[in-house]
């Protein structure tokens, strides 16, 4: 049976070239970077090249970068550690309710300390109202934290305008930046960004690697305390293979990220437009421009999204109802209910999302198998 993988926003297979770059450094170049050792030498350089090529995709200066264990832990350090280290000035922060969950549960965490959180609306393209954003900082406010891009439709947010209001209102702006950083150009600077997290594994390098991008004089209390590690932002013995995997990613998706954003985003306009051909009452979810080039989400009413995912799966289609996270459980997805999506609608939401490996040819195999399954599924 040929294995289709449509998940991409959940997770990458490392690029060949990635992998060449990082397997040295378990073995040959195995020293700890603090080291000022010949072994220790041998893998600071590495390090260091690696926030360069961080840096050039993001558009910040590589001091900034602060290599984490994955994006969650960013996104924690960004939003705890901005809320310990501002307590005595402030305890509001605002958000959106279509965040990734490492964003709502942080939250949701400080709210049980006493934190208070506005959590925004958004309209049907999944969209918050900029007005209300603006109206709901008060002089308690510590921090704005939206992301880039909706991780199940791909929606892009409105970064550069809200990077205006925060630099304004002097006011920290936290983007979790997973799901867009490799795939659309991100610009920490030119955007106005504070805080910025994101992931290796969302772009084709390992797991269990990732950064928060800190600007120069932003106020961070540290959430692991141990070594002086990542100038005293992140204690813990660099993940040295992980940290030299992701700089290769970055530097790959750089060089590729024009003529790969044009071919997926074909390849997934192909997928949408043979679907809503052939499948009744079909539609996409999130705004039809301003969006990943990658991410397609659809709703089927009338067919339920585990019973979809289990036949796709059978025809060795792999795809989602969202986030990873919910997809062993498949609650309804509050992105799409957030967004106002009707409840049929959301049962029946699959996302696909495609990725360097996706090819003319797989797209055309889910176009024959998916309309046979949505009929069955809704007789
Ligand atoms: C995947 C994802 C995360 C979490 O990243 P991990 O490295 O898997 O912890 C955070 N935010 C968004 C938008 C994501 O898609």
């Amino acid at each position: 049976m040929q294995h289709i993988y449509l998940d991409y926003n959940a997770t990458t297979p490392v690029h060949p070239e990635v992998f060449e770059a990082f397997s040295a450094f378990y073995r040959e170049k195995f020293g700890n970077p603090s080291s000022i050792h010949w072994a220790g030498r041998w893998v600071k350089g590495a390090v260091e090249k690696a926030r360069e090529k961080v840096a050039l995709l993001v558009n910040c200066e590589p001091v900034e970068v602060v290599f984490t264990s994955c994006g969650t832990e960013a996104d924690n350090m960004a939003i705890k550690g901005v809320a310990a280290a501002l307590r005595e000035r402030g305890n509001h922060i605002i958000t959106t309710r279509t965040e990734h969950p490492a964003v709502v549960n942080s939250c949701l965490y400080l709210e049980q300390q006493g934190y208070r959180i506005t959590w925004l609306g958004v309209d049907r393209d999944g969209l918050p109202d900029l007005e209300q954003l603006e109206g709901a900082i008060t002089d308690r406010t510590i921090l704005i934290s939206v992301m880039y891009a909706n991780h199940e439709t791909g929606t892009l947010l409105p970064v550069r305008e809200i990077g205006e209001i925060a630099a304004r209102r002097r006011v920290y702006f936290h983007c979790d930046a997973v799901q867009a950083v490799g795939k659309v150009p991100v610009d920490f600077r030119g955007e106005n960004i504070g805080l910025l997290a994101l992931s290796g594994h969302k772009i084709c390098a390992p797991k269990g690697i990732g950064a928060l991008v800190v600007r120069k004089g932003v106020k961070l209390s540290p959430l692991l305390h141990g070594g002086p590690q990542e100038r005293n932002r992140r204690a813990g013995t660099e993940n040295v293979a992980g940290i030299v995997a992701l700089g290769k990613a970055c530097e790959l998706a750089l060089d590729a990220m024009t003529a790969e954003s044009r071919r997926i985003a074909a390849l997934r306009d192909r997928l949408e437009a043979g679907i809503l051909a052939a499948v009744p009452e079909a539609r996409v979810n999130g705004h039809r421009e301003r969006r990943l080039p990658n991410t397609a989400s659809l709703s089927f009413p009338g067919a339920e999204a585990d019973s979809l995912l289990l036949n796709l799966d059978l025809a060795g289609i792999a795809a989602s109802s969202g986030s990873a996270c919910s997809s062993g459980t498949l609650k309804a997805s509050p992105v799409l209910a957030a967004m106002g999506v009707e409840p049929a609608s959301i049962r029946g939401a699959v996302r696909f999302s495609l990725g360097r490996e996706t090819t003319e040819g797989e797209i055309d195999s889910v176009l024959r198998v998916l309309p046979g399954i949505v009929e069955r599924l809704r007789k």
